[in-house]
């Protein structure tokens, strides 16, 4: 396969083949990592801006150290400590750091759409790294190679994600990347943070967490976005716990070697107890190490890698 994207907004137009072509990259990279020296030259002489206007941990770090990885020069942009402050608009600010000529940005906003418009107005890359409550695009892929390095394969597993679907791009992403590979997928949580029209991906909603947990081959547990929130979507974070929370009881309803998932960052006691984030299922900091793998394939790809680098 040829790839031809010059940007990776969302996976909503991800062909199953440029799922797969990423995921084989993704593989290649994997290996990199495993080496004694693990930096490989193919991006030698780019540069990787990366412009954040919300709080990061494993995005970032995981996009810095792909960058860096692959040989590109990477540089951070924080938004609380930028122009942005006294005012700069976010067309402005990308257009000054464009000046500099950077080949790919990686930007993460909480505004849905930032990405796609920026994308319009600038001629180098652009990667979204989250953009308010719509994509998140790596985290789906890396969601993606998380499962297949567990269990082998996609098609056909069950895999409940668990959560705040409402105000999650996690799951927007993972519904593609997960869905177009032929997973089984079951939305749960409260009705208020259930969008009925979901359903028409083909997933099952509902909001009994017990029917969502049963014979999964995969749980993901998401975080309540509590900065999204406007208003009161339940009773209480103590109520939520009870009803939503993962613990061994409920995990004692999936399958015997069902692998627990979670985007981070974890509320430890609210969505997962803290046995379950920490046991041996528990598939939460591979995801942290596929993320590199994979942020470092879609690096190479934009930049203009074909296939794997060596
Ligand atoms: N880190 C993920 C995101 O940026 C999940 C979360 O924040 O709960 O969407």
């Amino acid at each position: 396969m040829e790839w031809r994207r010059r940007h990776v907004l969302g996976l909503s137009d991800f062909r199953p083949e440029e799922i797969e072509f990423v995921v084989d990259t993704a593989r290649s990279m994997e290996e990199v990592l495993t080496r004694d020296i693990k930096k490989v030259p193919a991006l030698r002489g780019k540069t990787v801006v990366n412009l954040f206007f919300e709080a990061s941990t494993r995005t970032r770090t995981s996009f810095e150290m792909a960058g860096k990885r692959l040989s590109a020069d990477v540089v951070n942009f924080s938004s609380s400590t930028s122009s942005i402050t006294k005012g700069e608009t976010l067309l402005d600010t990308a257009r000054n750091i464009e000046a500099m000529t950077p080949n790919i940005l990686v930007i993460r906003h909480y505004a849905s759409g930032a990405p796609h418009f920026l994308s319009r107005h600038l001629s180098c890359s652009i990667v979204n790294a989250g953009d308010g409550a719509n994509e998140h695009p790596s985290q789906g892929l890396l969601d993606l190679y998380t499962i297949l390095k567990a269990k082998g394969k996609v098609a056909g597993l069950k895999i409940a994600i668990v959560g705040d679907i409402l105000h999650s791009r996690v799951v927007r992403s993972d519904l593609h990347s997960l869905g177009r590979m032929g997973a089984r997928l079951w939305l749960c949580g409260p009705e208020t943070l259930l969008p009925r029209e979901m359903a028409r991906t083909g997933a099952t909603l509902t909001s009994d967490i017990r029917e969502a947990v049963r014979d999964a081959d995969a749980i993901i547990m998401l975080r309540i976005q509590l900065e999204r929130q406007k208003t009161s979507f339940f009773p209480s974070i103590r109520e939520y716990c009870r009803r939503y929370g993962l613990n061994r009881a409920l995990f004692s309803l999936a399958k015997d070697d069902a692998v627990i998932m979670h985007p981070g960052p974890i509320n430890r006691g609210v969505e997962l107890s803290d046995d379950l984030a920490d046991c041996d299922q528990s598939r939460i900091l591979d995801q942290v190490a596929s993320g590199v793998a994979v942020r470092m394939a879609l690096l190479y790809l934009l930049a203009g890698g074909s296939h794997a680098a060596h």
